[in-house]
């Protein structure tokens, strides 16, 4: 017998042992979605943990903008971009990102997490660094595992730590990537200083900008132009359509140069199929309606405020954060797990978070509002969270303290 450890034993041991540490990871399926409701197993649930910010998944005119692309042009992409999937829905809403975000080039991706491969490895080799925030998200630290490159990572938002790790990894080219509004704690990174650590140490500064894009900034434009850096210090950012504008994919926007390069040479964006034509249809008619509506961030600041006063009112102390991310941190993962499911009695899903996605020690409600709730619903959830505590302790609020 050859000595070898048997795969599938080792997938159910390690099952097992996240089965006994509570942080064993199920699927509900969703039977019908409308607006901030969610039908699951037999119940509907207000949902208080998607990433539909602005409202738009279901507006009628971006389903319409897919419905009557497909009706013309069928579903299928049928091939990568440079064999001859690139059709000029693509071309539009790569033109239409780039005039909104004010950035030379934009190139659409497949997902959010396919770009950040796409930037890292296309960028970066052997005898290179890549420098990240502790926090990013993980298909940036997958990223630059698969690039080749060395990876450091700094403490949280601390642009000394950047500097820092960059000047221990003297030699090759660099890349200062960080998250703009962080996916898990809802914060926006400290773009300003940290352009000034990319310029100062011939970095090249790379925002993945999931969270902030259509949510943050002038005219919804993210992280980046909130942070009005210098026209020089532009960085290569990430912008992706899952989230606030309520569709699918990603688009790499910055500098023409380099955009070119990643055409040209990105491994996940050559060898992939090109996003359906009639998706970024689709898109197209998000991005203009998140361009327009300024009345959607302008709710979404109003519910944000009204869900940290009410919080506040009933002494729990949400993560620092002005975005719709608003975490609850509740320490331990079976107390996380506890929360979610008092919510769910009470007619709320709010997700609970768990390591790896969060430090140990950090597991946390997820609260995310959308410009589609309403006050009282938001009022609601913070009645509900009061009454949950009851039967759970205070264990969220010490773990609050102790963070
Ligand atoms: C969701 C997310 C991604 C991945 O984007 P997808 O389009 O969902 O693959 C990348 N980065 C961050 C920070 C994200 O939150």
């Amino acid at each position: 017998m050859v000595d070898r450890e048997d795969l599938r034993a080792r997938a159910n041991a390690r099952r097992e042992q996240a089965r006994a540490q509570q942080r064993l990871r199920i699927r509900r399926t969703v039977t019908h979605r409308d607006g901030v409701h969610a039908d699951v197993d037999g119940r509907r649930l207000l949902n208080f943990c998607g990433n539909d910010y602005l409202g738009l998944a279901q507006h009628f005119q971006v389903a319409g903008a897919l419905q009557d692309a497909a009706a013309r042009e069928g579903v299928g992409g049928i091939a990568s971009h440079l064999v001859c999937g690139h059709h000029t829905h693509h071309e539009a809403l790569e033109r239409e990102i780039a005039d909104w975000l004010q950035v030379p080039r934009a190139l659409l991706f497949g997902s959010g997490f396919m770009a950040n491969l796409a930037v890292v490895q296309g960028l970066l080799g052997d005898g290179d660094v890549c420098v990240q925030d502790r926090l990013n998200h993980a298909s940036l630290i997958d990223a630059a595992r698969l690039a080749g490159c060395r990876l450091r990572r700094y403490p949280h938002a601390d642009p000394e730590g950047a500097v820092r790790q960059l000047r221990a990894a003297p030699g090759g080219a660099a890349m200062l990537a960080t998250d703009g509004v962080f996916s898990m704690d809802g914060d926006i990174a400290p773009l300003r200083a940290l352009a000034l650590v990319a310029h100062a140490q011939r970095a090249l500064l790379y925002v993945d900008d999931a969270h902030g894009v259509g949510v943050v900034g002038p005219d919804g434009r993210g992280s980046v132009a909130a942070a009005r850096l210098e026209h020089a210090a532009q960085p290569l950012q990430l912008v992706t359509f899952g989230k606030a504008l309520g569709t699918y994919g990603a688009a790499v926007v910055g500098d023409a140069d380099l955009i070119e390069h990643l055409a040209a040479t990105a491994r996940p964006y050559i060898y992939t199929t090109a996003l359906p034509p009639a998706l970024a249809a689709a898109s197209l008619t998000a991005v203009r309606l998140a361009r327009r509506e300024h009345w959607r961030r302008e709710r979404l600041q109003t519910l944000v405020a009204r869900l940290r006063e009410g919080a506040r009112r009933h002494g729990f102390e949400l993560l620092p954060s002005e975005t719709p991310i608003q975490p609850l941190l509740c320490g331990d993962d079976a107390t996380a797990v506890a929360w979610s499911q008092a919510l769910e009695t009470a007619g709320f899903w709010v997700a609970a978070i768990r390591p790896p996605t969060v430090p140990e020690g950090r597991a946390r409600l997820r609260i995310t509002l959308s410009a589609a709730h309403e006050d009282g619903q938001v009022d609601a959830l913070v009645d509900a969270l009061a009454a949950a505590r009851g039967r759970i302790g205070t264990q969220a609020r010490d773990g609050d303290r102790a963070a």
